[in-house]
Parts: C-alpha cells; sequence; structure tokens
C-alpha cells in the first residue's frame, strides 16, 4: 500500500518513528522511498556562491556572518557573464541544477535586474534554477518566478523552540513567511535544516514536523550536518552521532515521501559507507562538486565512483536528452579534474 501523504503529524507520531529499531526504521523508510523513485538514482546540483560572506544576520553556525571572525574571503556579487561560464562548467561536468547562493539577508531591489539576468541565462542553457538569496518579499518572488527561477532554498534550520539558540536577526515566522511567497508565487520550494547544532532529539523531531506540516511539503528537503567552522561560535560544538543523522534522514523521506531528500553540508565527514546507507535510508539528492558552500566536499569524481560503486544513477529529468550518463560524467569529471568552484548554500 502506498504510503499518504500527510501534513497532520503529531510529534509524538514522529518521536516514535526515531525511535523504532534502526533497521526496521531503515527498512520503513527504503519501503516508502520506492514507492515514489527509482532508488538507483540520485539527483545532483551544483551550487556556486555569487556573494560571499559580510552577511548581516547571525546564523551561529555560518562563517558567511560578519559577526564571527573566520578565514572565509568576501567577494562581491559576481558579474552575470562569469555566473554563467560556472554554469556551463557545471552542465559540461553533468549537473542538471544549478544553484545561486548570495550571502544576503535579503536581496536589495537593485540587486535584482542581475539576478534575473542570472536566472534568464542559465535558463537558456537548459538547466533548472534554484536561488538562495535570504528572505524574499511576495513581489521579489513574483519577480524570480517570472524571469524563469524553478526552485528557491530557504530552510528553517531547526525546530521553532530551538531556532532562537541559533538565529536573533530573524524569526522562524520570517522563514515562514518566505516559504509562503515563494510557494504562492508558483515556484517549487527547497527547505531543510541543519542537526548537530546542539539541539534536542525533539528538536530534530520538531523541525521535521515544521517541515512536512507545511501545506505542500518542500520539493527538495536538504539535511545538513553542522560543520564546524573555526572562528563561528559553533566551531567546538560536539561531534554529532551518525546513527542518528542516518535516522533523521529516514525520518524525513517517511514523512515526506515525494520530497527529494538531499544529503548536504557535512557530507565531506561521511565516509563512503556513511552516504550509502543514507542513500538507503531515503536520500536521493547531492551537491556536486569540490566546495560545499564555504566548507569542503568530497570531490566530484569521488561522489561519481561511489555513484558506481553502488551501480547509482544521476537522476535524468524527462525530456532532458542532452543529459549525460553516470559513464560519460566520470570520463568528463576525471578529465577536467572537477572544477574548485562550487559552493552549497547549505545557509539562508
Ligand atoms: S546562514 Fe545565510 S543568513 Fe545566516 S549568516 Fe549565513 S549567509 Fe547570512
Amino acid at each position: 500500500m502506498q504510503a499518504s501523504i500527510r501534513h497532520d503529524w503529531t510529534l509524538t507520531e514522529i518521536q516514535d518513528l526515531f525511535k523504532l529499531p534502526f533497521n526496521d526504521l531503515l527498512f520503513k523508510a527504503q519501503t516508502v522511498h520506492r514507492q515514489h523513485f527509482n532508488p538507483n538514482e540520485v539527483q545532483v546540483s551544483t551550487l556556486l556562491s555569487i556573494k560571499t560572506g559580510a552577511c548581516p544576520e547571525d546564523c551561529k553556525y555560518c562563517p558567511q556572518s560578519a559577526r564571527y571572525d573566520t578565514d572565509l574571503e568576501k567577494e562581491k556579487l559576481m558579474e552575470v557573464e562569469a555566473v554563467l561560464e560556472k554554469a556551463r562548467m557545471a552542465k559540461k561536468n553533468g549537473s542538471t541544477r544549478f544553484c545561486m547562493g548570495a550571502a544576503w539577508r535579503n536581496p536589495k531591489d537593485r540587486d535584482i535586474p542581475y539576478i534575473v539576468k542570472m536566472i534568464e541565462g542559465v535558463r537558456d542553457l537548459n538547466m533548472e534554477t534554484c536561488m538562495t538569496l535570504g528572505m524574499l518579499s511576495k513581489e521579489q518572488a513574483i519577480t524570480l518566478k517570472n524571469a524563469g527561477l524553478d526552485y528557491y532554498n530557504h530552510n528553517l534550520d531547526t525546530s521553532p523552540e530551538f531556532y532562537g539558540e541559533i538565529i536573533t536577526t530573524r524569526t522562524f515566522q520570517d522563514r515562514l513567511d518566505t516559504l509562503e511567497n515563494v510557494r504562492s508565487s508558483g515556484m517549487k520550494v527547497c527547505s531543510g535544516g541543519i542537526v548537530g547544532m546542539g539541539e534536542k532529539a525533539n528538536d530534530r523531531a520538531g523541525l521535521l514536523k515544521s517541515l512536512a506540516n507545511l501545506s505542500e511539503h518542500p520539493d527538495s528537503v536538504p539535511i545538513n550536518m553542522l560543520v564546524r567552522v573555526e572562528g563561528t561560535p559553533m566551531a567546538d560544538n560536539e561531534d554529532f552521532d551518525h546513527f542518528e543523522f542516518i535516522r533523521t534522514i529516514a525520518v524525513a523521506r517517511i514523512l515526506m515521501p515525494k520530497s527529494h531528500v538531499r544529503l548536504s553540508a557535512g557530507r565531506t565527514e561521511m565516509s563512503e559507507e556513511m552516504q550509502a546507507m543514507c542513500f538507503f535510508a531515503g536520500a536521493n539528492s547531492i551537491f556536486y562538486g569540490e566546495k560545499l558552500l564555504t566548507t569542503e566536499n568530497p570531490e566530484a569524481n569521488q561522489d561519481m565512483t561511489l555513484f558506481k560503486k553502488l551501480g547509482i544513477e544521476p537522476e535524468k529529468r524527462e525530456g532532458y536528452s542532452d543529459e549525460v550518463t553516470e559513464a560519460a560524467l566520470l570520463e568528463t569529471v576525471t578529465e577536467a579534474q572537477a572544477p574548485s568552484l562550487f559552493y552549497d548554500a547549505a545557509a539562508n
């Protein structure tokens, strides 16, 4: 029987899923996964930081915040043509979606014409487009949608209860409002969170409850594991239990059966075996490239080697016959030595 799509999960139900014996939980998640997806395909996105650092927000995990003294090199908004050059490389290396991230509280109206040109240019390359630019007004969301933006990323980060411990410069409700503006404009929503920030198990359940009980599930759900960056208030956080991370992926898969669950920041600290477990638990999307936002990410060719070992193919989209196969991708990446310019907006 197909799992129903629900938006009324209670915290107790979600906590009970987390408490299942590990094998039972993974079996359940894999069963749900197979009802909606090819279990041997993983969607591959590339993300570029189009404006890096000097962000006025105070997210405690983030090296891009201007409030923390990190080694991050700040960069102004990139020129449109430079962004499109990176998009062409990403396409050549097999990405089907190009995500562009800017460390802003929100885009200013003066930035919008450049943003629109970037969206139009990437669309012309026959790639899906995604952006993460901070909070978005209703009007801005409509403008970006009309320019051809497919996805907008804006994470809830954590549970409503723990949220105030992590960020004080914008509220949980601000985030929900942005998601509503994005959804009502007709764009697809990408929203997830971060674990390992010192939250309790209840907060992980609360984050997933908030995502699963949105009026529509996010199309993509990135689950990030905190990357502890020197200079941020979370640099000395304790190691996060890997089994608990895999459980979080599995519960996300069960709660949001049709969403792409993305294995996101923190992948560099995961062994191949752990990544394989995450795929088995229902993760079916990754960022591909050498860097994940401002933190390291396993090199793209390592990703493709792992895919090969596991018999996984990059997900292809219907109607896009020009997308490369895994074999061709592996060859391309090995030859080109994976570009060193891609980042993930685990942020925003
Ligand atoms: S997570 Fe986003 S909003 Fe928060 S400090 Fe980093 S770039 Fe700014």
